[in-house]
């Protein structure tokens, strides 16, 4: 990409612009056909390319592409479709006596031209997912997908060009400085999924036109184990959500707060599980993917080498193979309170283990850092689970599972503050792209119309009988 602004941008943008109220008011079954068309490309057309592609990014495995790349988009598109009649109808709303001989309704109307920028840990989601939702509100669209997973970008550019008018759904190939010069277009909404820091600059960038935003981020999830918990259970679904797409998924257990007293019991329970899942030798397990690149690689590394030189205990893995990006399922305990693993999003197979005697001292240890995006309990005891929800503030919970919250569309499903601001999945996606327009219409004239200048004692008494009985 070469440097400088590209005037491309600014002319699909005044394309889109010249048919936004076309888009705007296209019908529910137009609607309807761009996500059956959607739907036909993602499970069948492009299903084997889409898988090859994330095999070739960072040799995701087949049956991990279908379930959370191509399955759970999918269920959106049949979500949406089923409800959309619904969702775009007039919500007729009820009227004050104050304003008798008015009656008034809201519908959602799409907000125009919006922006999708994704990050790479789940391409084909995270761009598809949103596109649903703007497909099903009436949007026009601009995607920007990451640069870091190739493969799938490539795909995802014939899938749109093949499907799409580039004046309704539009697809940009590139990096940081293509998003900066999309970022700098007036466009009325942009639904951003990525990292705090880069979240900051998109808010930042759509303040310029006052832009509405919706942002996806991450950061650190905990995960409660208490004393009470099904430690075997707890063990089987944190391994898989841990280590599936090789750790790099936002909502998976970033780190554990563990009972002491259950400690090495759990952690026993995962090795059972890591050696039933990817064997003895995981490097050479087609159910196990690699990390995307060699930033990443180096990044996770140092976090191992620093980790290896304070002393603490490696329960399991610590295997690093530069050739392909592999690092092996990890388990660490007893690390030093200021370490790196403890401090930034871990984004990778490692999985650290913080001990805790009370669980005041959990909750306390949450609380402590920036907002999750998810946090998981393990726990059998009632009053365990409705404490941590009430003291705690968090985007989503999972009670005794991980990371499956993701994937019920009737959730609403993002971040708080520092991990996110807004909702998507099912109607909230739906809602996030689309202004709630309020209409009031007057039938007759009513009270209020007596309420005009001048004003006599008559109208202070209508005025004193409304705040008192209205
Ligand atoms: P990232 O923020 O580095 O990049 C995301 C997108 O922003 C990419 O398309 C990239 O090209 C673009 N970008 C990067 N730097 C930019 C800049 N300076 N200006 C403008 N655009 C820029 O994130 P990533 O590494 O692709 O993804 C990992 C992060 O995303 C993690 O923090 C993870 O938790 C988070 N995430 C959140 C969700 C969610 O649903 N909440 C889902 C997946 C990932």
């Amino acid at each position: 990409m070469t440097k400088g602004k590209d005037n491309r941008y600014q002319n699909l943008f005044e394309t889109q612009k010249a048919r936004r109220n076309t888009i705007g008011v296209n019908t529910y079954k137009e609607r309807i056909n761009k996500l059956n068309q959607l739907q036909t490309a993602l499970t069948k057309t492009y299903k084997s390319e889409i898988r090859a592609a994330l095999h070739a990014d960072f040799k995701k495995p087949h049956v991990e592409t279908d379930l959370t790349e191509i399955y759970l988009v999918v269920a959106e598109i049949k979500y949406a479709k089923k409800n959309l009649h619904r969702w775009m109808r007039r919500q007729k709303v009820e009227t004050p006596i104050a304003l008798i001989g008015t009656s008034s309704y809201y519908y959602f109307e799409p907000k125009g031209i919006c922006l999708i920028i994704s990050p790479w840990n789940y391409p084909f989601n995270l761009t598809m997912s949103p596109l649903v939702a703007a497909i099903a509100a009436g949007c026009s669209v601009i995607i920007k997908p990451s640069e870091l997973t190739p493969n799938s970008s490539r795909v995802m550019i014939n899938m749109i060009k093949e499907l799409f008018d580039e004046d309704e759904v539009a697809l940009i190939e590139g990096g940081i400085e293509v998003s900066e010069q999309l970022l700098a277009l007036s466009f009325n909404h942009i639904f951003f999924t990525g990292s705090p820091i880069v979240g900051k600059i998109v808010m930042k960038a759509a303040s310029k036109h006052l832009a509405s935003v919706t942002l996806e981020l991450g950061g650190k999830s905990p995960t409660i184990i208490d004393k009470s918990a099904d430690l075997k259970l707890a063990a089987r679904t944190i391994v898989w959500t841990k280590f599936l797409n090789n750790g790099q998924t936002c909502i998976a257990p970033d780190y554990v707060l563990i009972d002491t007293s259950v400690k090495s019991e759990f952690i026993e329970h995962c090795k059972t599980y890591i050696k039933k899942y990817y064997g003895d030798d995981p490097e050479k397990s087609s159910s196990y993917s690699r990390v995307v690149n060699s930033k990443h690689f180096d990044r996770l590394k140092d976090y191992l080498k620093e980790t290896k030189n304070r002393n603490a205990t490696f329960e399991l893995g610590g295997d690093v193979f530069a050739e392909e990006y592999f690092i092996g399922p990890t388990i660490i305990s007893n690390l030093p309170e200021d370490s790196k693993l403890l401090h930034e999003e871990v984004f990778g197979p490692i999985l650290s283990i913080v001990e805790y005697s009370t669980l005041a001292e959990a909750i306390n240890y949450i609380n402590a850092k920036e907002k999750p995006l998810a946090l998981y309990l393990y726990s059998k005891s009632n009053k365990t689970i409705e404490k941590v929800l009430s003291e705690t503030r968090v985007g989503s919970t999972g009670i005794n599972n991980a990371a499956l919250q993701f994937s019920n569309h009737y959730l609403p499903f993002g971040g708080i503050n520092n991990s996110g601001i807004g909702k998507s999945h099912g109607f909230f996606g739906f809602e996030e792209f689309s202004n709630k327009r309020s209409v009031l219409k007057r039938n007759y004239p009513g009270f209020i119309s007596l309420m005009r200048p001048p004003y006599t004692k008559f109208v202070q008494k209508l005025v004193d009988i409304t705040i008192k009985w209205f």
